[in-house]
């Protein structure tokens, strides 16, 4: 079957502007080069710390920016170069949820017109229609439509990230980007707003890209897990094998800071030193030599390829 989004060779790098003149001094290296496929249905938890790139890849596969190289392909199409006019149905396909409910809704509307936007825009209903089409968003989602006259700080966080989801369901979207769609709740908030993207789902064939610096909270719900580390994928499986047989040492290290659920299974302890080094100059060779355990002369001058070392089990290392 097609997937409804292939990536390939993506990158996004901008321009690093100093002094009054804003000269172009270096480049920052924030998406170098990663490809992925998502299928109908599928989620696919893309994995990293802070500043590894992976906000700013979800947002070039939505061109909400656009990619520096590389092409992005919708349900078979490449839109990578579309022009805004032809790109509107594929806009539909594709929705966003971001991580912050609290700043991403304008405060001025009503949740109801908040939701009934996208609808709006896109013309596609008249204003009852509109009105019945959000009333059954907000009760998928959890929500009462009477909460439809109210404004976004009358909810708590959780209340809003449903917001936000009945917002991007509006279009009847084919795909999900969920930029950190749950790290601002609390855990047991977490833990239904995960449940509910599930079921939406199963019920809407629906496909994810879920977006999290949190590996335990993507190994609930995705299918396959792309590691991020500075703007490059490192290791590409499913989830059972990165949980189970990671190969690359930053997937082990960020692994190692997940809490084990079984006491039976002993996982070695292996905190990550140090921090990211910056994007704008990354280190030549392999990203990760600044901070690798098993780093070695070779890896500080030759960057790893993106190997497929068993089925479907992406590894970029050179120990592998
Ligand atoms: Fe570590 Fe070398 Fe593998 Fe990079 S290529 S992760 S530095 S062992
Ligand atoms: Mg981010």
């Amino acid at each position: 079957a097609t997937p409804i989004l292939e990536v390939k060779d993506l990158k996004k790098h901008f321009p690093v502007r100093k002094g009054l003149l804003r000269r172009t001094v270096g480049q920052v290296h924030a998406v170098d080069g990663i490809s992925f496929s998502i299928g109908e249905g599928e989620t696919l938890g893309l994995v990293g710390e802070s500043g590894c790139g992976k906000s700013t890849a979800g947002r070039a596969v939505l061109r909400l920016i656009e990619p520096t190289a590389g092409s992005v392909r919708m349900a078979g199409q490449d839109i990578t170069h579309l022009p805004k006019k032809a790109l509107r149905p594929y806009r539909r396909q594709m929705q966003i949820v971001f991580q912050d409910p609290f700043s991403s809704l304008n405060p001025r509307m009503t949740v109801g017109d908040i939701v009934g936007e996208p609808l709006f825009v896109h013309g596609l209903a008249k204003a009852r229609e509109r009105r019945e089409q959000v009333a059954a968003l907000f009760e998928r989602v959890g929500l009462r439509p009477a909460q439809m006259a109210n404004y976004p700080h009358q909810f708590s966080g959780g209340q809003r990230q449903r917001i936000g989801i009945a917002r991007a369901l509006a279009l009847g979207p084919k795909l999900i980007v969920g930029d950190e769609p749950v790290s601002a709740l609390d855990v047991s908030i977490q833990a239904q707003v995960i449940n509910l993207l599930q079921d939406l789902q199963r019920e809407r064939r629906l496909s994810y890209l879920f977006i999290s610096h949190n590996l335990a909270v993507v190994e609930h719900i995705s299918h396959r897990i792309a590691v991020m580390y500075l703007g490059r994928i490192v290791e590409y499986a499913d989830t059972r094998s990165i949980f189970v047989r990671p190969q690359h040492p930053y997937t082990e290290a960020l692994l190692s800071a997940v809490p084990v659920p079984d006491p039976t299974v002993k996982r070695q302890k292996r905190i990550l030193e140090g921090d990211v080094p910056s994007p704008v100059n990354p280190p030549a060779g392999c990203h990760f030599h600044t901070r690798c355990p098993y780093a070695k002369a070779h890896c500080k001058v030759e960057a790893p390829p993106l190997r497929e070392i068993a089925p479907g089990h992406h590894v970029s290392c050179h120990l592998r």
